[in-house]
């Protein structure tokens, strides 16, 4: 069996509601597609298919017409996402929106002159006490001396300022995944906010990766703590609107299911067993 791995989106549910956490990672119970989500994923897999093109082809207007086709591709993988359209004038109108991230893209940086040293790279490291980290990071860009920079891609806007260090936590996750595995420390963590046109940007330290190290192994323990309990308690927060297991939220009067025996164990997998 594949060991499970942390990875900072489930880190982060846990952090935001262990019950969340324990209905998508334990339970792994299917939740119904959104746009914006799925608007993120297709700009994504835009900007990822424009950076495959020779640099002198990578024009706004071919990006924009990319849209279409990555669409499409999605659409064969998964055909369900087209639910969420119940009319052609809805589809047409997230498509523009679409359409316009990548345009916003163009605002921000030049494509023509980048070339990624990576791109949607997935990375799987142990880090102290064994614990599997796992991600895959959107770009990782190397300038001529070596020092590399660590991009991440998102369509909605950028956070406000006192929340920005907890935006920030998935890219020291990302950074300390790569010093570790890499043995090199990223010069710059950048964050693109699409649907603003903002970036948010880090130069880690040293000590701010080994601190991170010790927040991963801390929230890790905490998962451990509730998995062995059989004990996800909800956290009610203004999130919750955008939660898809409400109904089954003792908050808002559901009952979730019984545990899953098999979910635990290999969620419990993710830290080594064997020295
Ligand atoms: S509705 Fe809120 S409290 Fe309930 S599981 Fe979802 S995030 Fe947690």
């Amino acid at each position: 069996m594949r060991r499970a791995a942390v990875s900072a989106s489930r880190a982060k549910d846990f952090q935001q509601c262990p019950l969340m956490f324990r209905l998508r990672a334990v339970d792994r119970l299917p939740e119904s597609p959104k746009p914006a989500a799925v608007r993120g994923t297709l700009v994504h897999s835009v900007l990822e298919r424009l950076y495959d093109l020779p640099a002198v082809e990578r024009s706004q207007e071919v990006a924009e017409r990319l849209v279409d086709p990555q669409w499409a591709a999605l659409l064969s993988r998964e055909p369900e996402y087209l639910s969420m359209f119940p009319t052609d004038e809805e589809l047409a109108t997230w498509l523009t929106q679409a359409r316009s991230l990548v345009a916003n893209y163009f605002r921000m940086e030049n494509p023509r002159r980048l070339e990624p040293a990576a791109r949607e790279r997935l990375i799987e490291v142990e880090v102290g006490g064994g614990l599997l980290l796992r991600g895959y990071v959107d770009r990782i860009d190397k300038a001529p001396n070596g020092a590399l920079r660590v991009v991440d891609y998102k369509t909605g806007k950028a956070p406000q300022e006192r929340y920005a260090a907890e935006a920030l936590f998935q890219m020291r996750f990302y950074a300390l995944m790569i010093w570790r595995l890499d043995g090199v420390i990223p010069a710059r963590l950048q964050l693109i906010y699409l649907g603003d046109g903002r970036t948010l940007t880090l130069d880690p330290t040293e000590w701010e990766l080994e601190e991170t190290e010790r927040e991963v192994a801390a929230l890790w323990e905490r998962i451990e703590r509730a998995a062995q309990q059989g004990s996800f308690e909800p956290r009610r927060s203004p999130l919750c609107p955008w939660c898809s297991f409400q109904s089954l939220c003792p908050v808002f009067g559901g009952t979730p299911p019984p545990l899953p025996a098999d979910g635990v164990e290999n969620l419990l997998t993710a830290r080594r067993t064997q020295p």
